[in-house]
């Protein structure tokens, strides 16, 4: 069995390209199974999703603790202490990183495993014209690294899940160009070990208080610790010359990240602007731009 483990932000389209994988093996011969672990996380936050592949019939569920492949769409999801994107890397074959280089990831991350790099940030904003739809690049890069699955039953996959998301023609063939220019310069990892099947346990699940076992948020103003400013890949910047202190900002951002300062104008916390770009999308005149989070890309 090979397992796969993806980390990705909402957003990112994670949990598609862990079923593009799945739905290419499948395609290709193999049993496959996908499955996303979310809750109640918002566009940006962690978010994994697994992929197993086996020519045997799938039995084991549940999360991957043990991955083979590791696939990162956003390096600075290596250092988010909620990712836990390195866990089990001592089991992993390779893992990859969205990322420009992938020299310095190693020591910079205490990477055990051989890593791969692709940026697919500027690929997809190039063809797709977003910085964040990375399912297929992602997609590629597992399907690739795999060295099971053959790059017409990738594309077929591609197809065939895109066109379940409802994705217009034209959209989906240009997830598709994406997918072939990541699958075509990422060679095969030897996976080393792959295991052929596991033993069933069944656990025991022991009955836990509920405020233990589904934590309650109880304290108002707990947000504040949370640094959601590490999710971010794209930052607003409000252009003071442009803005006319309307307040429409300040009044739709999801996470209360927008004061007003003494004269009206808007100032963003930054540690906690989680980067969802509703700013820019809300602001009448254009005031605020995107600017790109260096470490992302
Ligand atoms: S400041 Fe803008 S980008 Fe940041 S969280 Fe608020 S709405 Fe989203
Ligand atoms: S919405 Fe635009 S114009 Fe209004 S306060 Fe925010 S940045 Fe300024």
């Amino acid at each position: 069995m090979i397992r796969i483990r993806f980390h990705g932000r909402g957003g990112h389209g994670t949990k598609t390209a862990s079923r593009v994988v799945g739905t290419a093996a499948f395609l290709s011969g193999y049993q496959a199974q996908d499955s996303p672990y979310y809750g109640a996380e918002r566009r940006g936050a962690a978010v994994v999703a697994y992929t197993r592949v086996d020519e045997a019939p799938i039995l084991e569920r549940g999360a991957i603790d043990q991955p083979d492949l590791i696939v990162v769409a956003d390096e600075t999801l290596l250092d988010a202490a909620d990712a836990q994107v390195l866990s089990g890397q001592s089991t992993a074959s390779a893992i990859f990183v969205n990322a420009q280089d992938a020299g310095p990831l190693k020591e910079n991350f205490g990477i055990a495993p051989p890593v791969v790099a692709v940026d697919l940030t500027t690929l997809t904003l190039e063809i797709l014209g977003s910085a964040s739809a990375l399912s297929s690049g992602l997609a590629a890069a597992a399907a690739a690294m795999s060295g099971i699955i053959v790059q017409e039953h990738f594309v077929a996959a591609l197809r065939e899940e895109f066109a379940q998301l409802g994705l217009e023609r034209e959209e989906t063939e240009k997830n598709v160009q994406v997918g072939v220019r990541v699958f075509e310069q990422i060679s095969p990892v030897e996976i080393h070990a792959p295991s052929t099947g596991m033993e069933i346990e069944m656990a025991t699940v022991s009955y836990e208080n509920p405020l233990l076992s589904t934590p309650s948020v109880l304290h108002a103003g707990n947000a504040e610790a949370r640094p959601t400013g590490t999710w971010r890949v794209e930052r607003p910047v409000v252009d003071p010359d442009i803005c006319t202190r309307c307040g429409l900002c300040f009044v739709r951002c999801p996470d209360g990240a927008i004061a007003l300062d003494e004269d009206g104008f808007p100032v963003i916390d930054y540690d906690h602007c989680k980067g969802c770009m509703i700013c820019q999308q809300i602001c009448p005149l254009r005031a605020i731009e995107s600017k790109k989070e260096t470490r992302a890309w």
